[in-house]
């Protein structure tokens, strides 16, 4: 079978990749330029004669991905932009997520070989800002982000922003599927701030993936950074439920939470330092380590249908900072 994967140069992408490939698929990813997939193969070699590009360059554009789809029978669609640095709300982050997701959602259609299609939303989808820290809430997979398009459109805040849009980008696939009646079965997976060793190509540790670059932000800071998300799951744990999402009759049309736990920075730094003393002296003082009160979750659903069994977080940031602190050697 071959699995096209959209944003495979991605820090999820890549995951998603290797984790069809390790199940025995063979992969197609699309990337925005040709350097991109032949980085992917120079640092993933092994996999060179199991994986192949196509170039989709704006995945908001009018069928962006027919070509990508031809022949394939299982899309994960992970490409959505995640970063902060928004300059224009609508074509920086509310057009691609959204409308990329219908323009793959269109192209399924048309390819009568696709049979099932995950798409990597996100707890942003779920979670409602305005009501954080939410003390006494329980979301769950049923629950959904209020936000609206003009809302989002408007904001200053680009958190609220990339928020919105996935939660729309989502409301896009499943209307999708309720109005156009395709042929595949939809799945879609929220997961929170994903930490884990990144597999994909990186240039340097100043262009680290968001939600990398948040664990990465508390080596040599003075003062420890205020957690930027506090609940976690390991990119390891989200490929595999995407790969799970797409070959388990039992996925078909279910929305999957995927939190693994709550967390704080101060543990991160704790672990750091306790598991690579040598990088002790570059970790900011910590009085104490908590996890302070807020919402919480219910992710019984992908546990039990899917049976996952979460990579806990000391074995995440161990991995995570294993990695990161070897690529800082290299780089
Ligand atoms: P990355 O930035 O590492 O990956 C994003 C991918 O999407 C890249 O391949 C990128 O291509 C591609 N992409 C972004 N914007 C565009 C665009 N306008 N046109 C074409 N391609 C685009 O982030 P993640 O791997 O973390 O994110 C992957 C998915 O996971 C996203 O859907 C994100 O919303 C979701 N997610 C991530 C979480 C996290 O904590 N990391 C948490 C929850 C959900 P390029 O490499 O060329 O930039």
């Amino acid at each position: 079978d071959l699995v096209l994967v959209s944003g495979a140069s991605g820090f999820l992408g890549t995951s998603v990749c290797l984790a069809y490939l390790e199940k025995g698929f063979r992969v197609r990813g699309t990337v925005r330029s040709q350097e991109k997939g032949d980085a992917w193969v120079q640092k993933h070699p092994q996999w060179k004669d199991k994986i192949e590009f196509v170039i989709v360059k704006d995945v908001a554009g009018a069928n962006a991905f027919d070509e990508a789809v031809k022949g394939v029978t299982i899309v994960a669609h992970t490409a959505s932009p995640f970063h902060y640095d928004v300059k224009d709300n609508e074509k920086d982050m509310l057009q691609p997520a959204i409308e990329g997701t219908r323009q793959m959602m269109q192209a399924c259609k048309k390819e009568a070989s696709v049979k099932r299609v995950v798409v990597t939303s996100s707890f942003a989808a779920v979670l409602d800002m305005a009501r954080l820290p939410a003390i006494g809430t329980t979301y769950s997979d049923d629950v959904w982000n209020p936000a609206t398009y003009d809302e989002a459109k408007k904001s200053d805040n680009p958190a609220f922003v990339y928020c919105a849009s996935k939660t729309l980008a989502e409301h896009a696939a499943w209307d999708f599927v309720k109005t156009e009646k395709p042929s595949f079965a939809l799945t879609t997976v929220q997961p929170p701030l994903i930490l884990g060793p990144p597999s994909q190509v990186i240039e340097s540790m100043k262009s680290l993936n968001t939600s990398a670059g948040a664990v990465w932000s508390v080596i040599d800071a003075d003062k420890l950074p205020a957690t930027s998300f506090p609940v976690f799951t390991d990119v390891r744990d989200v490929a595999e439920i995407h790969v799970l999402a797409t070959t388990e009759e039992v996925a078909k049309g279910q929305r999957y939470l995927s939190i693994a736990g709550h967390f704080d920075n101060s543990q991160i730094a704790e672990v750091i330092a306790r598991h690579f003393p040598e990088q002790k002296h570059r970790l900011p003082k910590v009085d104490k380590v908590e996890v302070p009160e807020h919402f919480a979750t219910d992710s019984s659903k992908v546990e039990k249908q899917l049976g996952i069994k979460w990579i806990p977080f000391e074995q995440s940031i161990v991995d995570t900072a294993k990695s990161l602190f070897a690529l800082e050697a290299q780089l």
